[in-house]
């Protein structure tokens, strides 16, 4: 499986190691990339991310066998109307967009009669950084890739998507773009607006220089995701807003229980929850959640 050209339509931290990765691992003759930032296609050239770009997306997936949508997602809507009048009937499509069932409706509206040729897929490998300069041949390596096949697509379609992101290095498992959206709400979409808040909370306060003197380790870890791509957040949050709003409304439940029991001063309940999120939480670390891997 080595495809002639790859257009990459954004060529950020999750186009441009897409780039790198299909390089280095000899999958394909030439990536030519697009983007709204020439600074940064200029950076991803010289990382080697890109061999070239284009002015526009449709100049890209000019004569390309594979083509990559990596952009935030609310920018893909415009890019699929941009890209589906003349992508090649051998162009096989996919997307890293973080939701899926925004992605898909895009997809169809955008690509028309060349649907059955895009196989969305999610990597779940990401970082807080962002942009060409953040992008690495390794990124994807021992990390999950959600395929979301759609019903159009052909089987072989699918596994030449599964293939390739197995030789980038992902472990591929597939689910329907409505689980999907289900589950990275609760564990990676509700856990970035929390961040996001609380940073946001404490930096409106008045004493806010004085918190943030004391920060130290634990709001470190806790608030590091806060550092993320605004713009790509704003986007997921919004794409997925009814099973985020699901979510944040089930862990406010939690949060009311937990505040009861500091209210009651239940010590007993209150250790209970601690030591069973640190039992799960030390499970998940040592990969004892992985049987109920689907996929
Ligand atoms: P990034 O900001 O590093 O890169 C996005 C790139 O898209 C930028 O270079 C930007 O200039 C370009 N862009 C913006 N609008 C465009 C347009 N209309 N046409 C062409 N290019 C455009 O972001 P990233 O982290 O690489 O994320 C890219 C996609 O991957 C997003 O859809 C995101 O949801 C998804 N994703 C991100 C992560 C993560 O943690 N960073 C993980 C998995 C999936």
């Amino acid at each position: 499986m080595v495809f002639r050209k790859a257009a990459v339509i954004g060529v950020g931290l999750i186009g441009g190691s897409f780039g790198l990765a299909l390089k280095a691992a000899g999958l394909c003759g030439r990536v030519v990339g697009a983007g709204r930032s020439a600074a940064n296609l200029e950076l991803a050239v010289s990382r080697g991310a890109i061999d070239a770009f284009e002015a526009t997306a449709a100049a890209a997936v000019r004569d390309a066998d594979l083509v990559l949508v990596a952009s935030p997602v609310a920018q893909f809507e415009t890019i699929f109307l941009e890209i589906g009048p003349v992508l090649g009937s051998d162009a096989l499509v996919m997307d890293a967009g973080s939701t899926k069932r925004d992605v898909v409706a895009a997809a169809r509206k955008g690509l028309g009669s060349r649907i059955a040729r895009f196989v969305p897929a999610h990597p779940i490998a990401g970082a807080e950084n962002s942009g060409a300069g953040a992008a690495t041949a390794e990124l994807f390596r021992d990390r999950r890739l959600v395929l979301t096949p759609l019903d159009e697509n052909s089987a072989r379609d699918v596994d030449a998507a599964a293939g390739l992101w197995s030789a980038l290095g992902a472990r591929v498992s597939r689910m329907s773009p409505e689980e999907h959206d289900a589950v990275f709400a609760a564990v990676s979409h509700l856990p970035h607006l929390l961040a996001y808040a609380l940073v946001g909370d404490i930096a409106a306060r008045s004493n806010a220089a004085q918190l943030f003197g004391y920060a130290a380790g634990g709001f470190r870890d806790f608030t590091r995701i806060a550092s993320s791509h605004p713009e790509m957040w704003r986007d997921i949050c919004l794409a997925n807003a009814d099973r985020l709003l699901q979510e944040l409304s089930a862990y406010q439940k939690k949060l009311r229980e937990v505040g009861g029991l500091l209210e009651t001063k239940d010590a007993a309940a209150l250790e209970k929850l601690f030591a069973d999120a640190r039992a799960a939480r030390q499970k998940w670390l040592d990969g004892g959640w992985l049987n109920g891997e689907s996929g």
